[in-house]
């Protein structure tokens, strides 16, 4: 890769621009900048708060330490000050709340405790993209909406937005998330197969009557609900360190000091929440849910769960129709190995998996980090010359 910008170019050029700037190509734009390199995210959404709902994402200790890789330290320990309370059973339950299952640490779960890097850690997706964009506000450029790349003769890849605009670069990189561009042309023919699963997931906030709604096992950890017909119901309870008053009372100095000096703190609207994630298979359903938003969402879970416990009930008519949405579960086939060019892939884009199983966000940031170690590598000469010649 050139380390230096062509003035010979009349379109911007960058030794790599990151297509969508999500959970991965946020923590990859991080990683190059910290190495120096000449780095430009492009994100479709028009502000930096746009565009997200504020539902949970487990990070794991692989996801940490990832982010530990590529974040400026002082960024990484805002982000773990920024973690809602940490989960401390896994619940199993029936529609009627009845404990089917239930284990804490006492029992065996590891939770990581507070090492910051082992440990587990619920964030609000919309917190983990204020605290990822911190920092990168002069190499993120919104309302920039990819259309197409085309590989130049001179190996360099040209991409083009909606806008008309385009930039070139030395490696272009796909981090546009389940519905890719990148990969729609890179790999047409890597497919994303429906599971047939379909979900809804709603976000109430967390206020005295919604706790006095909630059991143990609803309050302390993650619970998973199984019911008659195949419907299931995931649930988490989301506590952070502030509300919009700033750091709480009785936390630690530390993370109150990280959190009050955190630019990102005035974009997110973060406050303690309760959420929900209803999910059945299509089947079984009487309506397409994709097309439904807000109040009729919730109209449906409710009228699908006529027999659930009173509380469930409450928390999905309580739930803010604005933070509800549909979901359909999609999973990717997996793809050969492509040849290597200055065109590849992270994240979603090339790996969707079903939210259920917790990995998709932690898969990005280790494609993150392992792409900026390659990256960094090809800018220091040392990778071959072989592919140096194909993009590198
Ligand atoms: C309800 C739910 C719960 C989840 N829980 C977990 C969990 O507990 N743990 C976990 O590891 N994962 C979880 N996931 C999955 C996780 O959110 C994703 O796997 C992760 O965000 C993928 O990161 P990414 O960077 O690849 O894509 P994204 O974070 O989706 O980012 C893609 C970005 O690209 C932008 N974009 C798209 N198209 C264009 C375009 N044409 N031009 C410019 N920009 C574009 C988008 O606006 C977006 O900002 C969950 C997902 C859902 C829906």
């Amino acid at each position: 890769m050139t380390k230096s910008r062509n003035p010979k170019l009349t379109t911007p050029h960058h030794q790599v621009a990151i297509i969508g700037g999500g959970t991965g190509g946020l923590a990859l734009a991080h990683g190059l900048v910290r190495n120096g390199i000449d780095v430009a995210v492009y994100e479709r959404d028009r502000t930096r708060s746009a565009g997200l709902y504020g539902y949970r994402v487990g990070i794991s200790p692989d996801g940490s330490r990832a982010l530990f890789g590529l974040l400026p330290a002082d960024l990484y320990a805002t982000f773990v000050a920024t973690a809602a309370r940490q989960t401390k059973s896994l619940s199993f339950l029936d529609e009627k709340l009845r404990v089917l299952l239930s284990v804490g640490e006492a029992d065996g779960l590891k939770t990581g405790g507070d090492d910051p890097i082992e440990s587990e850690k619920s964030v609000s997706r919309m917190t983990l993209r204020q605290v990822l964009l911190t920092g990168l506000e002069e190499v993120v450029q919104f309302e920039k909406t990819f259309s197409r790349y085309q590989v130049r003769p001179d190996n360099k890849v040209e991409a083009f937005f909606e806008d008309g605009t385009s930039v070139v670069a030395d490696v272009l990189v796909g981090a546009d998330g389940s519905n890719s561009r990148v990969r729609g042309q890179l790999l047409p023919c890597a497919q994303l197969s429906d599971t047939g699963i379909v979900g809804v997931t709603g976000k109430v906030a967390l206020t005295d009557e919604v706790k006095s709604l909630l059991t143990p096992e609803l309050w302390n950890g993650v619970a998973l609900i199984f019911a008659a017909r195949g419907y299931s119901l995931v649930s988490h309870t989301m506590e952070f360190k502030w509300n919009e008053h700033g750091p709480k009372k009785g936390i630690g100095r530390t993370e109150a000091e990280l959190i009050k000096k955190w630019p990102g703190l005035l974009f997110d609207n973060t406050s303690d929440y309760f959420m929900w994630g209803f999910a059945g298979s299509k089947k079984r359903l009487p309506v397409d849910v994709m097309p439904m938003r807000g109040a009729d969402l919730i109209e449906l879970v409710l009228g699908l769960t006529p027999q659930w416990h009173p509380h469930l009930h409450r928390l999905f008519e309580l739930a803010d129709p604005s933070a509800t949405f549909p979901l359909s579960v999609r999973t990717a086939a997996p793809v050969a190995p492509w040849p290597t060019g200055p065109v590849t892939l992270i994240g979603d884009s090339i790996h969707t998996m079903t939210p259920g199983r917790g990995v998709g966000a932690n898969t990005a940031l280790l494609d993150a980090l392992l792409l900026h170690y390659q990256l960094v590598e090809a800018c220091e000469g040392r990778v071959s010359a072989a592919r140096r010649g194909r993009g590198l």
